[in-house]
């Protein structure tokens, strides 16, 4: 059984009134074991495979009825309602902390402090030793915070709440999520060994795989996202005759910008088959409409900077999976400085409490935009989950996703870089900026901003073509986001098209 990875003593008042009863993990430590009765009652729409997503978000149906037998035994011994069977979005606001612990305080403050009392000599040497993994005794209770680059108390509530999405055992958050894809690569494949990874996948990520680790004496190989696994097993067969046994598969899905989506328990049975990891970059969906771990997948990463920040208003990014894992990732989190600061880990808390509303009211907004880009004139090919074109990815879709998220991309009709342009500096509402996943919405061109370092002719073999737009769809009311879109669209063939300076003009009271 994996370590109790319970939370620290959050601090020394808490263990003076004795507040331990709360650090316990109260949602089961292996990943898809004993699922919580939410858990298993969704399943995506009209696949029958067993393997969909549950979707933390739907209501219990068939397995929450009782029989009459269950009801009587009820109404005999009614026991509340236990934590263990509730869903995520209702833990969000209590979970891994107590108000006792701060005053009374019902959201915990920051911790704004770099390193921690210790009561004695001895608690430190015991505290060092646990940390360092030396033999000897181990000091009663859950580990002691020593400093805050190991372990900070925001970070542990955080922690301790992203696991309830992602059903993970463990997580660590950092402070990109570039920082969680490097060092948990960095952690998890052995000098002498290989990679395989999809793409398109982001242009940071992209780079870290195709220059720098290959630089650093880890060979890497590609294959287009949505590949069958015999495509990839090739590749790992080139890869060991030349010496570096393949140890991690790597794949966003779906895929950013083009959201081709790729089987993970397909990927995840391969990897496995070869003594390899299955790493999943869930960025695009979040937990709330894919659940990586539940599918086979090793470590699911985010850049939180994203959907689980949800406000483009901080930086971040979170591994999860089993403990041995994430113990591992957590050393070199600590060697290399990688983790998230306290007050970022707060603004987290905070998204975290909206999650599901916001997701929610994206996805919304995202099908109707799709739809109604879908049947424009100017617009030649949508890429979205919601309006997947190929049974393939309609049947990946069915197998592991409940909901196909906010973001999309599409293709201008009959147009280059400089119609694309056009219309990027049309719009009003939606903002030209990088980045996806927050309450506004954002436009990009992923040729030339995103994806601008993955080479010319790999951005043709991906379909990132100049013509291609990225949207990330916000909150907004969707009339005023088509509103803005068509207005745009306008602008690309008219003779005198009007620019908006909206981004650029002086601030109030300037
Ligand atoms: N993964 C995906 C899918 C992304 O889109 C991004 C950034 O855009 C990253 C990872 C990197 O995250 P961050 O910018 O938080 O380092």
């Amino acid at each position: 059984m994996p370590p109790d990875v319970g939370l620290s003593p959050l601090f020394r008042r808490a263990a003076r009134v004795g507040c331990t009863g709360a650090r316990r993990r109260l949602h089961p430590p292996g990943v898809a074991a004993d699922p919580a009765p939410w858990a298993v009652a969704g399943a995506a729409a009209g696949e029958d495979d067993g393997r969909a997503t549950p979707d933390p978000t739907q209501d219990p149906t068939e397995d929450s009825r009782r029989t009459r037998e269950e009801v009587s035994v009820k109404k005999q011994r009614p026991a509340p309602p236990r934590k263990e069977d509730m869903r995520p979005e209702s833990l969000m606001m209590s979970f891994g902390y107590r108000p006792e612990w701060s005053e009374g305080a019902v959201k915990p403050p920051v911790f704004l402090t770099s390193t921690f009392v210790f009561g004695n000599a001895r608690e430190a040497k015991e505290a060092f030793a646990q940390a360092y993994g030396l033999p000897g005794p181990l000091p009663k209770g859950p580990p002691h915070l020593i400093y805050s680059r190991l372990g900070n108390p925001d970070l542990e509530i955080l922690e301790a709440r992203l696991d309830l999405w992602d059903r993970a055992a463990a997580s660590a958050v950092f402070a990109s999520g570039m920082a969680a894809i490097s060092t948990s690569l960095l952690a998890l494949v052995p000098m002498g060994s290989s990679i395989v990874f999809a793409r398109p996948v982001y242009g940071g990520t992209d780079y870290l795989l195709d220059v720098i680790l290959p630089e650093m004496g880890i060979p890497t190989r590609d294959f287009p996202a949505g590949s069958e696994p015999a495509v990839v097993e090739e590749l790992m067969a080139q890869l060991a005759a030349r010496g570096s046994p393949c140890k991690l598969v790597f794949f966003e899905t779906p895929a950013n910008p083009t959201t081709t989506l790729t089987d993970i328990a397909d990927m995840a049975e391969l990897a496995h088959r070869h003594g390899a990891l299955c790493v999943v970059d869930n960025t695009l969906l979040g937990p709330l409409y894919q659940q990586p771990l539940c599918h086979g997948a090793d470590l699911v990463v985010y850049s939180a900077t994203k959907y689980l920040g949800g406000h483009s208003d901080l930086v971040a990014g979170v591994a999860l999976g089993s403990a041995e894992l994430i113990e591992r990732v957590k050393l070199f989190r600590t060697i290399f400085g990688t983790m998230l600061d306290p007050h970022s880990a707060w603004l987290l808390l905070r998204s975290l409490e909206t999650a599901k509303l916001r997701m929610t009211c994206a996805r919304k907004n995202a099908e109707r935009i799709a739809d109604w880009l879908f049947a424009h004139p100017r617009v030649s090919r949508v890429y979205f989950p919601g309006r997947l074109e190929s049974r393939h990815q309609r049947r990946i879709y069915r197998r592991q996703c409940s909901g196909p998220g906010a973001l999309m991309a599409f293709d201008l009709a009959d147009a280059g870089e400089a119609e694309a342009y056009r219309l990027l500096d049309s719009v009003r509402l939606i903002k030209l900026a990088v980045s996806l996943g927050g309450t506004e919405s954002l436009i990009e061109h992923p040729a030339t901003m995103t994806h601008a370092d993955v080479p010319e002719n790999e951005q043709a073999a991906l379909g990132i073509t100049p013509a291609m737009i990225r949207l990330s769809v916000g909150i907004e009311h969707p009339d005023d986001l088509i509103a803005d879109l068509s207005w745009a669209l306008d602008q690309v063939d008219a003779a005198d098209p009007e620019v908006a300076t909206v981004g650029r003009e002086e601030a109030p009271g300037r």
